[in-house]
Order: C-alpha cells, then structure tokens, then sequence
C-alpha cells in the first residue's frame, strides 16, 4: 500500500496530515528516511515515525443493510452514498465488495482489505450471490429454464454461467448467480422478455444478511475466513 495510507492506518493523522510529515522526513522505512508520500509498502516493513515503530490498525470486515437510494460508492450527484445513510466510523477507509444499483437493496459487504474484496469478486471464485426479485410478469416455465441454462446479456458474447431459480411465487423468484457483472440480473430478466421491479441481495457466499435495513455489524471470524 501506499506510505500515506500506511501512516493513516496506524496513527490518528489524517491523509494531508501523514503527507506532511513524511515530506518533513520524519518517515523512515527499513532505517531509510522516505519522502514520497505514494512510496509502495508492504505491511511487514519496519516504518517509523519519528523514531516509533508504527503498528497498522487490523482490517475491517463488516456487513451492511442497504437502503433503497443510496450508492455503493462515495461520489454521485443523484444519490446519497450508502456511508452517508449507516452510521459508520473511519468510513472513508473502506469499500465495498460487490456494488448494488441504487434502487437494490440488501446485504453488502464492506472492508478496508483488498485482498479479502478481490477474492469475493474475482470471477474464478465461483462465489454464489442470492437475489430476491420481484417481477413485472409471471415468470414461465420456459425462461426460468433458460435462466438456468443461461442466456445472452446485450452486448455480450457469452452466454451468463449457470443459474439457480427458485419460485417463491407466479412474479417474485429467488435467483443464485456467480457472476457479478454491471446490472446481470436486470439484464438477465430482460433477456427472457420480463422487468425487474425489486431486487434485494440475501446472501454472498456463505454470509447471509441478517441486521436490520440501515444498520451494520462486524464479520465474525468464521465469516471473514470464508473469503481469506
Ligand atoms: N444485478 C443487478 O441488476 N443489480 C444489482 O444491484 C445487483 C445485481
């Protein structure tokens, strides 16, 4: 990671503040004093700080209840961040593995560990994401096959990885899918001629959500190792 971001993790100052004081030389790495605040470091250097080993804050895992019209990311005009909307401490040091749409709703997984995020993304993780989803027309028999088999997203070559349907009802279905791609299960309904009017992320993986919307709580270490 970069230095200033290694100074912050494991002090009180702030970007600007850990910016300044390695450009003031007070920063040493490996016993060489370092003045580019974007110098890569990795955890286990010996950094100081005038002369005091720093010591970097554990990561964070937690889990998030999204509300409707909030964003998975910090800027946007139309909409609020969803760390705006939960009430979070040190929010600015962490992201979201797997972003929703504004209107989604649900489970979110957040951290400030990138490698933890990436394994839950990376498309070889074969990581199933559970989807409540409410439709605007009974789903068929023949398109929930299709759904299953996969089908073939606008402006895609490839066919979508196997999915898992389950109807809860004529227009409201639960649906497994391990790919993660912008707006798939929008464009999945739509690809066997049907709208999505509500979408509400349940589980990632083995971690289901279970706080109330608006509301967070840590992984638990068993959750956390799912993913490490
Ligand atoms: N698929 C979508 O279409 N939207 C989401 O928010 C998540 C998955």
């Amino acid at each position: 990671m970069r230095l200033d971001k290694f100074v912050c993790k494991s002090t009180a100052l702030s970007r600007e503040e850990a910016t300044q004081v390695i450009v003031a030389g007070q920063v040493k790495v490996n016993g060489s004093q370092v003045i580019q605040p974007n110098a890569q470091v990795h955890e286990d250097n010996d950094i100081l700080l005038n002369g005091q080993l720093l010591q970097p804050r554990p990561f964070r895992y937690l889990m998030l209840h999204k509300p409707a019209g909030s964003i998975c990311s910090n800027l946007d005009e139309r909409y609020p961040s969803i760390f705006s909307q939960i009430n979070l401490t040190n929010s600015s040091e962490l992201h979201i593995a797997g972003r929703l749409d504004a209107d989604t709703t649900g489970l979110v997984l957040a951290t400030d560990d990138g490698r933890w995020s990436f394994n839950i993304t990376r498309p070889t993780q074969q990581c199933y994401k559970v989807y409540r989803v409410g439709l605007s027309q009974p789903l068929t028999k023949v398109a929930a096959g299709r759904l299953t088999d996969g089908v073939q997203l606008q402006g895609v070559a490839d066919l979508t990885l196997p999915a898992k349907i389950e109807l809860l009802s004529s227009t409201e279905v639960k649906i497994s899918i391990t790919e993660g791609k912008f707006h798939q299960v929008k464009r999945m309904f739509a690809a066997v001629g049907n709208r999505v009017v509500s979408l509400h992320r349940e589980q990632i993986g083995g971690i289901s959500l279970d706080v109330p919307v608006g509301q967070w709580r840590d992984l638990t270490n068993e959750e956390v190792s799912l993913f490490a």
